[in-house]
Order: C-alpha cells, then sequence, then structure tokens
C-alpha cells in the first residue's frame, strides 16, 4: 500500500516542521488545528522557512510553490481522516490525544496508519484504545524537525512488522534516519539525553560547578556541540521536567528524581529560551549565567 496522503494534526511548533517536511518531499498534506490562529501562523511559519532554504540554495523557488500548494487546512477531524498515514502532534494530553483518535476512527480508511509525536505518553496505551493496535505506532520527530536527522519509530507491544516497514520507508523519503524503539518512558534519546541534564543540574545544585564551568567542561571535554545547560534552555525547562517526570513514574527508579533546582526553576517560570530566562539570561546582547 503506498503512503501518499497524510494528515497533520497539531499545528504548533512540531505539526509545523511535520507539514513543511512531508510537503517539501512530495506527499499531499492535510493539517487540522482546533485553533484558526496556530494554522495560519504554521503556514506563515512554513512559508518563511521554506524560503530560508531558497535563499540558501537548498531547494529551488519552485520547490518551495509546489511544497506549499501540496498543504491543504482541514478545517475539521472528519476531513483531515481521508488519508493513508495519521500523524498526530497535537498538546502533550493523553486526553486530548485520545478524544482526536476516538473522533476521527470513524472516518478512517481502514488500511491507513495512526501514529503519535508524543514524547511521554504510551504508545501501547494510546493504541488500546483504537480499532488497530497493530497499525498505530510513535513517530517521535525531533525539534526542529526540518533541521534535525533522526526520527525515533517506537513500535507498542502490538504494532505489526509491516506498519514498523511502511514508516521506514516514509522516513527514508522525507530524508530522515529512523531509529526504532521499544516503548518504554523516554523511548531512547530522551532516556538517555535527559538524566545527562538533569545530572547537570544536580552538579549545579551541588556547588560542583557553575553553570558556565559544566557547560564548558561538557563541549570541551565531551565534545558535545552545546553544553547541558544551553541545550536544557533550547528544549525549555518545563519540557525537561516533564520527561524526567515521565521517566521517575514510569520505570519506577529513584536514579531518574529530577532535581529539585530544575522544579525551582520551572515553578520561577524561568523556562529557559521561550520566557528570555533561564540557566542563561537572554535579555541582554549576550546570553548571562543565572548561577
Ligand atoms: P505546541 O503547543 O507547539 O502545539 C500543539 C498544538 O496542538 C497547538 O497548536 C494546539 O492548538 C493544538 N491542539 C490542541 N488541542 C487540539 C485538538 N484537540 N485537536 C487539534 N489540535 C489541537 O506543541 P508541540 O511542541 O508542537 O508538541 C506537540 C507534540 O509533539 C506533543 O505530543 C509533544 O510531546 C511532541 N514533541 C514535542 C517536541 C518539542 O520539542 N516541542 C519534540 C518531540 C515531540
Amino acid at each position: 500500500m503506498e503512503i501518499r496522503r497524510v494528515g497533520v494534526i497539531g499545528a504548533g511548533e512540531m505539526g509545523n516542521g511535520i507539514a513543511h517536511v512531508f510537503a517539501l518531499s512530495g506527499y499531499e498534506v492535510l493539517l487540522h488545528d482546533v485553533s484558526d490562529e496556530a494554522v495560519r501562523n504554521a503556514l506563515a511559519l512554513i512559508d518563511a522557512n521554506l524560503r530560508r532554504q531558497v535563499e540558501r540554495g537548498k531547494i529551488a523557488e519552485a520547490e518551495k510553490a509546489e511544497a506549499l500548494a501540496r498543504i491543504t487546512v482541514a478545517p475539521s477531524l472528519a476531513e483531515v481522516a481521508a488519508v493513508d498515514l495519521v500523524i498526530e502532534a497535537a498538546v502533550e494530553s493523553e486526553t486530548v490525544k485520545s478524544a482526536i483518535f476516538e473522533e476521527m476512527l470513524p472516518h478512517l480508511p481502514p488500511h491507513a496508519i495512526l501514529t503519535s509525536n508524543t514524547s511521554s505518553i504510551s504508545i501501547t496505551r494510546l493504541a488500546s484504545r483504537t480499532d488497530r493496535p497493530e497499525k498505530f505506532m510513535g513517530f517521535h520527530f525531533m525539534n526542529p524537525v526540518p533541521v534535525m536527522e533522526l526520527v525515533e519509530l517506537v513500535r507498542g507491544i502490538a504494532t505489526s512488522e509491516d506498519t514498523y516497514q511502511a514508516l521506514v520507508g516514509v522516513s527514508e523519503k522525507i530524508g530522515k534516519t529512523p531509529a526504532s524503539s521499544a516503548d518504554f518512558p523516554g523511548f531512547t534519546v530522551n532516556r538517555i539525553l535527559m538524566p545527562m541534564i538533569n545530572e547537570a543540574i544536580y552538579a549545579l545544585y551541588e556547588g560542583v560547578g557553575t553553570v558556565e564551568s559544566i557547560d564548558n567542561s561538557m563541549r570541551l571535554g565531551a565534545n558535545h556541540p552545546m553544553g547541558p545547560f544551553q541545550l536544557a534552555d533550547f528544549i525549555g525547562l518545563d519540557a525537561c521536567l516533564a520527561i524526567m517526570n515521565a521517566l521517575h513514574d514510569g520505570l519506577a527508579d529513584t536514579k531518574y528524581r529530577p532535581c529539585p533546582l530544575l522544579a525551582k526553576y520551572v515553578e520561577a517560570g524561568w523556562l529557559g529560551r521561550r520566557t528570555n530566562r533561564g540557566f542563561y539570561d537572554y535579555r541582554g546582547e549576550e546570553p548571562v549565567p543565572t548561577r
């Protein structure tokens, strides 16, 4: 079965990047969001990001126009369901995601594959509430989607080999490298990355070093392109805390306990780049460490 039409649900940070990448790779994209404003912003952002790719000589002007022409706004979940592949990228709420699937199911063709871009909700549980758990997978993109090479293909307990292979083919067609992951909290990347960031915050909390000395140590001593605090601010400290809580709860091991200092920054609303302050203060010309 060839996958040609893709429904993207949620036109936020991830949804706009997913729609961009699929449209540029030749897929027909139906884009749906509960918020008309989110859809308008996503279309403007996709246009601007494609323009940047043209300016950098990565794509031709005609490819940009063709990609934009392949994106159609679907005003309802019933309309976005007329596809071969659904990629759900709505807010990280199990209630919202399950309600979306429930409302779509009666309109979904029997062959269609359902996926979720969730970072922390069980794929197996989401799948179990649908009529096709064997055709359900985690399709976990990295942010920013047009830039990052990896996509995690997360197999629930019931996911079939055919579904997995179909998504390997799709991943390659959109120019990403797929990595298989079993459905346990954090999948692969966040399972390893977040405890490292959390450990850096513990090292700061215990006075092992400062934001600057720890970032320099990991950049220059471990060859990481960004220090753990730079990266945490980029990801968002609220997202880091939510993922640590999911690892802690889901794996029931104290080694995943979130650092109290991380929780304190989130309580302060110092969430990183998005709020102009996190482990660095971004309000001036240069980022200034806050500790
Ligand atoms: P976001 O807040 O930027 O966008 C979410 C969008 O979902 C919003 O536009 C909102 O209007 C829309 N929405 C809410 N309820 C809806 C509904 N019932 N139907 C349709 N649309 C609805 O969030 P995001 O960062 O794009 O995250 C989306 C998903 O991607 C989450 O599951 C998140 O865990 C996952 N994810 C995020 C990142 C990241 O770095 N931001 C990385 C990987 C995966």
